[in-house]
C-alpha cells in the first residue's frame, strides 16, 4: 500500500509546483474580486508570485471583524452549504463560509494529512475535538471517514466515558488537544487503567501551542506516536499542516496555501528560516478565499528536503501568536518557553499556571505547577528540592526570577477548550 494519499502531488516537483501555484493563485485572484473587501483593491492579472507580493496587501484578522457577516464572500449566497466560526481565542469569533467544493477539498486535504501518519481503513478514530462551529470537531469527521476508519464523532469532556470507548472499541486513531491529552492521563491513572494496555496508536495534537517536551510526555504515557497538526478555522480549519512520520517540522501543502513568512513589525518578507509571522493565501477556496492572510502565528520555514519525499515546505513548530509574547519587566519570553523547562523537569505534574502581577511597580511572574502525586506525598524537603530546580531552571532559560509555587495534583483549573495558561493580572489589580 502506498505511503501516500496523493503521491502524485504530494511528490510534486518545485518547479511544477510554483508553476501550478501561479495558475490557482490566478483564478483565486479573479475569483476574490466577487467579494465586497476584494472588489475595492485595484487586483489586475499577475505576472509572477514576486507581483503578487509586491501589489497585494495583507489581509487581518481585523478586516474579517470589520466586514462581518457576508464582506468577504466571494460566491453566491445561495452556492454557501456551511459556516464555522474560530474559537474566538483572542476576541470576536470570525464567520467563515464553504461551499460544496470547499468541503470536499478540505475533506481530501484531512484524508491526506491522516494517511501521512499511517491511519488506514479498519483504523477505529476517535475525535475528543469539539463539534459544532469549532473546524476540530467536522473538519477531521469528514477527513477520516474518507480514509475508511470507523469514526467517533465523541466531542471532548467526560474522560470516563471517553476511555470506556477507547476499551470498548480499540480505538487506535485520536485526536486529542495536548493540554487535555496529560489530564485525560490521570484519569487512566484513577481507574487504573494502563492506556499502553489499549490498542492505543496514533494521537493527533495540535490546535494550540504546545512543546516537543509535552510531545514526548505524551508519547511516553500513552505508548503513542503523536503528531503536531496545525490549521486555523479562516482557511478552512484542521489541515493545512501537519507533521508526517519524521516528526521534524510541519508539511503545509503548498497546492492549497501560498505559504509567506514576514516581519510582524513591518511587513517585509523575510528569507526562509527566519522567524517570523505566517502569512497564507488560499489558492482554492472559492466561498471565502483569502489573500496574504496574517495568520498571527509565529514560526519560520526548515531548510532542506524531507526525507519523506514530499516536497511540501515545512514549518518549525508555532512558537506562538505574535501577541503571546510576554514583557516582563522587559525582558520577551514566550508560554511555551515555560512549558518546555517545566516538563523536562521529573517530578512536575500535568498542569500549571502562569501569572504576572504587578508588584512594587514591577512586574512579578507566578508559576503554577502542579506535581506528581509520588512528590506531593513525599517529603517536605523533596518538594523544595523541586521548586528550587525549576526556578532554577526557569531563570536560566528565561532570564526572568520567577515565584514558583508547587500545587496538588488537579488543583489547577482546566478548560473544556484551548487551554488558557497566562493569567495577566497586571492591569487589573
Ligand atoms: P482561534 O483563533 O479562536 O483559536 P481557531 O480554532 O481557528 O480559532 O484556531 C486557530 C489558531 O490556533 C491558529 O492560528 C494557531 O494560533 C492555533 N493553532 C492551531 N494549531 C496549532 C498548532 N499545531 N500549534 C500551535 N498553535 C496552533
Ligand atoms: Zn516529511
Amino acid at each position: 500500500m502506498s505511503m501516500y494519499w496523493d503521491e502524485a502531488m504530494e511528490r510534486a516537483e518545485a518547479g511544477g509546483l510554483r508553476e501550478y501555484q501561479l495558475h490557482l493563485l490566478r483564478a483565486t485572484l479573479a475569483r476574490a474580486k466577487n467579494s465586497p473587501f476584494y472588489r475595492r483593491l485595484a487586483l489586475d492579472q499577475i505576472e509572477s508570485l514576486a507581483a503578487f507580493q509586491a501589489e497585494v496587501p495583507f489581509t487581518r484578522k481585523q478586516d474579517l471583524r470589520e466586514h462581518f457577516p457576508y464582506g468577504f464572500l466571494a460566491t453566491d449566497r445561495k452556492q454557501v452549504v456551511r459556516l464555522h466560526s474560530s474559537s474566538g481565542t483572542t476576541g470576536n469569533p470570525t464567520v467563515i463560509f464553504h461551499t460544496k467544493n470547499d468541503i470536499e477539498e478540505w475533506t481530501n486535504l484531512v484524508a491526506r494529512c491522516m494517511y501521512m501518519i499511517g491511519t488506514r481503513p479498519g483504523d477505529v478514530f476517535q475525535n475528543t475535538m469539539g463539534y459544532g462551529l469549532f473546524t476540530g470537531g467536522l473538519g477531521f469527521h469528514y477527513g477520516a471517514e474518507a480514509i475508511g476508519a470507523l469514526t467517533i464523532p465523541i466531542g471532548p469532556g467526560n474522560s470516563k466515558r471517553q476511555i470506556w470507548f477507547m476499551q470498548n472499541f480499540g480505538t487506535s486513531v485520536v485526536h486529542i488537544l495536548p493540554s487535555y491529552a496529560l489530564r485525560l492521563y490521570t484519569h487512566f491513572e484513577e481507574l487504573k487503567i494502563d492506556p499502553k494496555s489499549l490498542n492505543l496508536r496514533i494521537f493527533i495534537i495540535g490546535s494550540e501551542p504546545h512543546s516537543e517536551a509535552m510531545r514526548r510526555q505524551i508519547e511516553e504515557l500513552f505508548g503513542v506516536k503523536a503528531y503536531n497538526s496545525y490549521g486555523l478555522s479562516e482557511v478552512c480549519g484542521p489541515g493545512v499542516g501537519f507533521e508526517c512520520l519524521e516528526q521534524d517540522g510541519i508539511h503545509l501543502w503548498e497546492d492549497h496555501f501560498l505559504v509567506e513568512i514576514i516581519d510582524p513589525e513591518t511587513g517585509e518578507v523575510l528569507p526562509p528560516g527566519e522567524e517570523g509571522e505566517l502569512v497564507l493565501t488560499t489558492l482554492k477556496r472559492e466561498a471565502v478565499p483569502l489573500l496574504r492572510y496574517r495568520t498571527g502565528d509565529l514560526t519560520r520555514i526548515l531548510p532542506g528536503k524531507c526525507p519523506c519525499g514530499r516536497t511540501h515546505v515545512r514549518i518549525d513548530r508555532i512558537k506562538g501568536r505574535a501577541d503571546d509574547m510576554l514583557i516582563i519587566n522587559g525582558v520577551n519570553l514566550f508560554p511555551i518557553q515555560i512549558e518546555k523547562t517545566l516538563l523536562g523537569i521529573p517530578g512536575v505534574g500535568k498542569n500549571y499556571l502562569i501569572e504576572i502581577r504587578k508588584e512594587n511597580y514591577m512586574d512579578k511572574l507566578y508559576i503554577k505547577a502542579e506535581v506528581d502525586q509520588a512528590i506531593f506525598e513525599g517529603t517536605l524537603a523533596g518538594l523544595t528540592q523541586l521548586q528550587n530546580r525549576i526556578a532554577d531552571e526557569l531563570r536560566a532559560e528565561l532570564s526572568v526570577n520567577p515565584v514558583v509555587q508547587l500545587c496538588e495534583p488537579g488543583s489547577l483549573p482546566v478548560w473544556e477548550g484551548k487551554a488558557k495558561r497566562v493569567n495577566d493580572l497586571r492591569n487589573s489589580e
